[in-house]
């Protein structure tokens, strides 16, 4: 890269700028673990074809939790990743070192700078993971609907906190929304609580982890259950009320049987229930 008054500068690129786009700007910047970057702005020419439609068909609704960072209506789980929890015990033992040193002295600063680049992994860890993520759901969907969190009041509840703060669902979302076609917020209102399938109100506490209704004997996964009610929340807005057919196509036993595997694999009890008037184990 060439800057002027500096000269020329052997950068490493992330991404190839096209000759037919005009750079606007370059911010340079320094991190405070005094990596150096530089942010190209660019003005893009797209064809005037490329004008995209909508397909309701290819909606999704998606559930954001602790346990699962992301659950969506599609059944695809995406475990939360937990970043700031792998890296807490580097964190804490270079932050107890600086504590010690004496202020101004050589090791301090020096364990100041590790500190910073502990802060830096953790958070380029939590973007990669946030930027991959929402490309998939971005690429695959032309509709994304997400329950209207109010992340506020969550995070001054102090358990929840540190884990509420390490997902930041919030700054994904923001990633999420730029990205793709449409993103709709939905009332989160009893969302975990209705059945997905016939609509009867199962309370259930934060430790159960699985939706039993015992109306229609539907039983799968809580995420799951909260995944398909935003969808079908957001597609009433758009009065598509229509859920889509794979959705009914899965019949209860084999949900039975694939959250007996789970409860096996988690060492939580085996639960009989009925299925359509038949006990199944
Ligand atoms: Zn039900």
């Amino acid at each position: 890269m060439h800057l002027s008054k500096i000269g020329k500068i052997k950068i490493i690129t992330h991404r190839e700028i096209s000759e037919n786009n005009t750079i606007k700007q370059i911010t340079v910047s320094k991190s405070k673990s005094g990596k150096w970057h530089a942010c190209v702005t660019c003005d893009i020419v797209e064809s005037l074809f490329n004008i995209t439609k909508i397909s309701f068909a290819k909606a999704v609704g998606i559930d954001v939790g602790i346990k699962s960072f992301v659950y969506d209506s599609d059944e695809h789980n995406t475990p939360n990743p937990l970043n700031l929890k792998k890296m807490l015990k580097p964190l804490v033992r270079v932050q107890r070192k600086v504590s010690k040193c004496v202020k101004n002295s050589n090791n301090r600063i020096k364990h100041i700078k590790r500190l910073q680049r502990i802060h830096e992994r953790i958070t380029n860890k939590r973007n990669d993971f946030q930027h991959k993520l929402s490309s998939i759901y971005a690429n695959h969907y032309d509709v994304i609907f997400v329950e209207d969190l109010q992340l506020t009041n969550m995070v001054k509840n102090h358990k929840l906190a540190q884990s509420i703060m390490d997902s930041s669902w919030s700054s994904f979302l923001q990633k999420l929304e730029y990205k793709c076609k449409l993103l709709i917020k939905v009332p989160a209102r009893n969302t975990t609580i209705d059945c997905s399938r016939c609509g009867s109100k199962v309370p259930k506490n934060l430790a159960i982890r699985i939706h039993r209704c015992t109306v229609c004997g539907l039983v799968l996964d809580r995420d799951y259950n909260a995944a398909i009610n935003i969808l079908k929340k957001g597609l009433k807005i758009f009065n598509q009320s229509k859920l889509p057919q794979e959705l009914w196509e899965v019949t209860p036993v084999e949900i039975t049987k694939w959250s007996r595997k789970q409860e096996k694999a988690t060492g939580r009890p085996v639960v009989v229930h009925s299925v359509n008037g038949e006990m199944v184990q």
